[in-house]
């Protein structure tokens, strides 16, 4: 279904959604920072600066609580946390290089075992894509095969117009029920024309050249090279929409506490140290190898797709320059 939305409309739409008991989690700004966060009106959403963190958070937030116990004398009680709390939510000005990782992350939450806590978040959760309109250097969509205007992962995609307002395509029943339920917002489509869209000059990687080098050198001097700045500070993984690695800790006291589910990252030393005290990945060169194993090789090899959509966050935020992109196009250029 295709239609057209005023900006003005656009804010009733997300106002209304809000006061009728609606989630609404877009890009906003907290103490001078761009991120995805619930909104209480519709003025606080930004569009023009890609949110410092991802849209996972969203479905999969960075610390949460499965299940609480408390013990009183000999009778220890435990109480699950029920997911079917979560409120119905629409997450609105998504950028296509974090609306595409939802359906990665739904691979690996969806697969041996049912991750609850995400499916119940997903199932409740209406996503609407805004294609790109600025890049920056770090920006790489187009050389992993994406696009500013990439709508998988979208059930609604806006396209930003020249006169004002957006193209409007719905590409799920999730979509179709938004616009249906607000009919009085969308009108017909116009003959507009797209504002000019973000452009990033990466270029093209191969990424099955990438994945056919990978499978063939766990073990090369590249890995020495390219991670010897790496202090392990796992930012990389935290910023980035497709990496999903968690633990879970107990925290409290011998009378009562909570069992967590915390984000956790390969970058970090404890990540793979076993409690004979032992590391296979005890050098830093070792936990980046598996950083772009897992991403180009690894998740491919099991859900066949790439764990990386080139939204350039990871690149951003290192605190030692190291830059993905740079290092995957070595790679190709093999
Ligand atoms: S690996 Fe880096 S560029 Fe790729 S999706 Fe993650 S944060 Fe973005
Ligand atoms: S952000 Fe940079 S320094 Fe930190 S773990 Fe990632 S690659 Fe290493």
């Amino acid at each position: 279904m295709q239609k057209y939305i005023s900006e003005q409309n656009l804010h009733t739409l997300i106002d209304t959604l809000i006061t009728t008991g609606t989630r609404v989690v877009a890009p906003r700004i907290n103490a001078g920072t761009p991120l995805y966060e619930p909104l209480t009106s519709a003025g606080e959403m930004i569009t023009d600066q890609l949110p410092k963190r991802s849209a996972k958070e969203a479905f999969f937030p960075v610390c949460e609580d499965i299940m609480t116990y408390e013990k009183e004398g000999q009778k220890v009680s435990v109480t699950d946390i029920d997911p079917n709390r979560f409120p119905e939510t629409v997450l609105v000005g998504v950028r296509p290089c974090d609306a595409v990782a939802i359906p990665v992350l739904d691979a690996v939450f969806s697969w041996d075992y049912k991750d609850e806590f995400f499916l119940e978040r997903r199932k409740k959760t209406t996503i609407i894509g805004m294609a790109c309109t600025t890049a920056d250097d770090a920006c790489f969509c187009t050389a992993v095969g994406l696009s500013p205007t990439e709508t998988r992962g979208s059930d609604l995609f806006l396209t930003p117009l020249e006169g004002g307002g957006y193209a409007c395509e719905t590409f799920s029943e999730k979509g179709e029920a938004l616009v249906s339920n607000h009919q009085n917002l969308f009108s017909e489509p116009t003959n507009d024309k797209a504002k000019a869209l973000a452009q990033p000059s990466a270029e093209k990687i191969d990424l099955k050249k990438v994945k056919s080098w990978l499978d063939d050198h766990f073990e090369d001097p590249l890995w020495d090279g390219v991670a010897v700045r790496c202090v392990g500070c796992g930012a990389c993984a935290f910023v980035c929409p497709a990496c999903h690695c968690f633990d879970i800790v107990d925290e409290g006291t011998e009378k009562s506490g909570k069992r967590r589910k915390n984000w956790d990252a390969c970058g970090f030393w404890k990540f793979t140290h076993h409690a004979s005290g032992h590391n296979p990945r005890d050098l830093q060169p070792k936990r980046y190898r598996n950083r772009i194993m897992h991403k180009f090789k690894y998740y491919d090899d099991k859900f066949g797709q790439t764990l990386c959509t080139g939204c350039g966050r990871c690149v951003r935020i290192c605190p030692v320059g190291i830059d993905i992109a740079a290092i995957v196009e070595e790679i190709n250029n093999k």
